[in-house]
C-alpha cells in the first residue's frame, strides 16, 4: 500500500512533517494548513482548500501498559483465532486487538468469542455463579389469572387460557382474538401490550384470549401452532385469520 502511494503522482507525502492548525481566508474559509517538521521546526504553510482527518490508527490501549502484552503500535496481542491475551483470564476483542480488518462485523465476532471465552474460563475454574429468575412464583401467578370453569365471565372482555377459547368459541357472537405465547418469547412481551391497546378501542366488539403454549400444548396443537408470537382470529366458529 505504501508503495502504490509512493507512486501515484497525485499524492504528496510529506514525511517527518505535523499538521499544527488549520488557516483560512478573509471570508473564513480553509485556505490551508500549518506543517511544522519535527526534526527541524521549521514550519510553513501548505496551501490546500480540503482537509481529511484518518482516525482509529492509534489503539486506546494506554492503560494496560506494562500489565498485558502489546505489540509496537499498541494493539493487544492475543493467541491466533482466540482471545486469550498474557494474562489468564483476560480476554481482548475488537480494534484494539486487530491491527488488520478493523472493521465493525470483525470486531463483533470477536467481542462474541470474547464473550464466550470468558464464560468457559468461569465454568472452568469455577467462578460461574449463575442468577435465576423467580420462575415458580410468576408461573403461579399467570395460574391464578387464568379463567377456570368457576371464573369464567362472557361478558369481559379479555381472558387466558383454553377453557375461556372453548367458551367464546362455542358462545361468543363477538370476533375473537387469539394470542399465542410462551414463556420465553420475547416477542411476545413487546406484541402484548401493542394488542391490548388495540382491544382497548375494540372493547365490547371482541373478544382477546391469551394462550400460554406451555400451559395449553393442547389447544396449541389443535390449532396447528408452529411457534409464538401468533395471532388467530375466529368469528362464528370459522377462522378467519392467522398471523405468526
Ligand atoms: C472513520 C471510520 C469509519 C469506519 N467505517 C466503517 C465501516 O464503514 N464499516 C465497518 O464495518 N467498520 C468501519 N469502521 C470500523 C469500526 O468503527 C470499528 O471496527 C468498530 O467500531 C470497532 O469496535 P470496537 O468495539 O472494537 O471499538 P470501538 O467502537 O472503538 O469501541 C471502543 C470503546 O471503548 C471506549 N474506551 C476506550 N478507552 C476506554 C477506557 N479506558 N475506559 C472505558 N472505555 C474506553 C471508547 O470510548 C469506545 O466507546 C470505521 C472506523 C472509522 C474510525
Amino acid at each position: 500500500e505504501c508503495f502504490r502511494v509512493l507512486n501515484n503522482p497525485n499524492i504528496t507525502v510529506h514525511f517527518n512533517t505535523e499538521a499544527v492548525d488549520v488557516v483560512g481566508n478573509t471570508k473564513g474559509q480553509m485556505s490551508g494548513i500549518q506543517l511544522r517538521r519535527i526534526d527541524t521546526g521549521e514550519e510553513k504553510v501548505l496551501e490546500v482548500k480540503g482537509l481529511f482527518y484518518g482516525i482509529g490508527h492509534t489503539p486506546n490501549s494506554q492503560l494496560l501498559q506494562g500489565q498485558i502484552e502489546l505489540d509496537s503500535s499498541g494493539y493487544i496481542l492475543v493467541d491466533e483465532g482466540t482471545a486469550k491475551t498474557s494474562v489468564d483470564g483476560v480476554f481482548a476483542a475488537g480494534d484494539v486487538q486487530d491491527h488488520e480488518w478493523r472493521q465493525a462485523v470483525t470486531a463483533a465476532g470477536s467481542g462474541c468469542i470474547a464473550a464466550l471465552s470468558v464464560e468457559r474460563y468461569l465454568v472452568s475454574n469455577d467462578l460461574l455463579v449463575e442468577f435465576h429468575q423467580p420462575v415458580r412464583e410468576e408461573k403461579k401467578k399467570e395460574i391464578e389469572g387464568k379463567d377456570v370453569e368457576m371464573g369464567f365471565d362472557i361478558t369481559h372482555t379479555k381472558h387466558k387460557g383454553q377453557y375461556a377459547l372453548r367458551k367464546l368459541y362455542h358462545g361468543s357472537p363477538r370476533l375473537i382474538l387469539v394470542l399465542y405465547t410462551s414463556p420465553t418469547c420475547g416477542p411476545c412481551r413487546t406484541l402484548k401490550p401493542i394488542l391490548n391497546k388495540v382491544i382497548d378501542e375494540y372493547d365490547e366488539y371482541v373478544h382477546f384470549v391469551e394462550i400460554d403454549i406451555e400451559e395449553d400444548p393442547e389447544i396449541a396443537e389443535a390449532a396447528g401452532i408452529m411457534g409464538t408470537p401468533c395471532v388467530q382470529f375466529f368469528k362464528n366458529k370459522e377462522m378467519i385469520r392467522f398471523a405468526s
